[in-house]
């Protein structure tokens, strides 16, 4: 198959733009790339095609210019994406709120929603915007889509989707735990359950998305019904820059006593917390260095890790009732075998058993890393956020009527 039918995945954020060139049906990658720093002195491109690689720094004043850079890139490859037969642009959008939770052809009403929902994110859906306007004036002829993060916890069981706070106000500012990262928690389970050969709605599951960012989810027989992001990415599990659960009371003390106000705490919350703020790096790999070298910060920066992880792992058993699998998944889930036994070590009373030798063998492919008596199968899937953002986006083109908005 040739690129005519492929869709242009991109994935603004707020100082980056991720894009990959893919065919939907086969998963052939035909170019991908990573612009960082956008907007700053010097930007750098990183772009893949046809087995070779080029970076290069450049000046890129905004997202306009890193689209139209790595179109270029592109074209200078052999590609020329306007004449190329694309099937769709399809767009990562972090926050769908209560509006979206379907992929979703895009149109100006459809831009304007996600602006206004940019109040619950204001850090990810103006970003995910200046992306889609940007590829649109690129690319007029060519139908976009946008996939919401949220949109595969739409259906969250009101238990598990509410914050006990007075329910007017919440009921008023659209407070409520939304979730994220659900591309990839869908596209993942989906992969499990075919690797067990078994029907989606027959598998009980928890997927750990262990990335950058990172998310746990429960899910039974195809349905989340908890997950551990919230309103906000903040929630849940420690990340690399980012906290994880704390306790509220802790930002009304940083405000009273340490005297930091509403943005710094926000910078301090999202960004300078978790891996970062325990030890200084946010990279796994960075921390299991300094690990090695007897730094004492990052041992404790794993430990509270590994911590958090097996609290919800514990949590989504009970949730689950019976479990089926448990999936790792993204940088930290599919590289770091020490991770994966330290999350599950010493469960076997839970049915849950990994095989030291399996967990150990590197692959890319979906592996099975338990036992084979272990009666709950602990998985490796490698997560594919950018095929499944170009599957979803293809099938609504071809059937526009799938889209999940609400009425303009
Ligand atoms: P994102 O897509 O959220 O930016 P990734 O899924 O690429 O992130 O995951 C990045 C994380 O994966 C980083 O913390 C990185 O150190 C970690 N990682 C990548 N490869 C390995 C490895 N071989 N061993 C341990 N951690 C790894």
């Amino acid at each position: 198959m040739g690129v005519a039918g492929s869709v242009l995945v991109i994935n603004a954020g707020s100082s980056s733009l991720k894009y990959q060139l893919v065919q939907p049906a086969g998963g052939e990658v035909w170019a991908e790339g990573l612009v960082e720093r956008i907007g700053e002195e010097l930007s750098t491109i990183t772009h893949e095609q046809g087995g070779a690689e080029t970076t290069a720094e450049l000046a890129l004043p905004d997202h306009q210019a890193a689209i139209e850079c790595a179109l270029g890139y592109v074209a200078d490859g052999g590609i020329d994406l306007a004449s190329a037969g694309l099937a769709a642009v399809g767009h990562r959008v972090v926050h769908g709120g209560r509006s979206f939770y379907a992929p979703t052809l895009i149109a100006p009403f459809v831009i304007s929603e996600i602006d206004r929902i940019s109040t619950l994110a204001p850090l990810h859906n103006p970003a995910n915007l200046v992306g889609i306007r940007a590829a649109a004036e690129l690319l007029p002829e060519v139908p976009s889509v946008a996939v919401f993060d949220t949109a595969f916890f739409h259906g969250l069981p009101e238990a598990a989707a509410t914050y006990a706070i007075d329910r007017e106000l919440a009921a008023e500012h659209a407070i409520r735990r939304y979730g994220f990262h659900g591309t990839s928690h869908e596209y993942v389970s989906q992969r499990a359950a075919d690797f067990l050969g078994r029907g989606y709605d027959d598998v009980n599951q928890i997927v750990l998305h262990l990335g950058n960012g990172a998310s746990a989810s429960a899910i039974s027989g195809g349905r989340p019904v908890d997950t551990s992001m919230g309103m906000t990415p903040l929630e849940g599990l420690v990340m690399g820059t980012r906290t994880g659960d704390v306790d509220p009371g802790l930002v009304l003390h940083l405000n009273r006593v340490a005297g930091l106000g509403v943005d710094e705490i926000d910078t301090l919350l999202n960004k300078r917390s978790g891996l970062r703020g325990l030890c200084g790096e946010n990279d796994f790999r960075a921390v299991a260095d300094l690990i090695a070298a007897g730094d004492e910060h990052a041992a404790l920066a794993y430990d509270v890790y590994v911590h958090r992880l097996r609290r919800y792992i514990g949590a989504y058993l009970i949730t689950l009732g019976r479990v089926d699998a448990i999936t790792f998944t993204a940088g930290i889930g599919e590289n770091s075998a020490k991770l994966r036994a330290d999350a599950l070590r010493d469960l076997q009373r839970y049915g849950i058993d990994v095989d030291d030798d399996r967990n150990l063998m590197r692959s890319k492919q979906a592996r099975r890393i338990s036992t084979d008596d272990s009666a709950v199968a602990v998985l490796v899937v490698p997560t594919n956020e950018e095929l499944a953002i170009a599957r979803q986006a293809v099938a609504v083109v071809a059937r526009p009527d799938v889209s999940g908005e609400t009425a303009p």
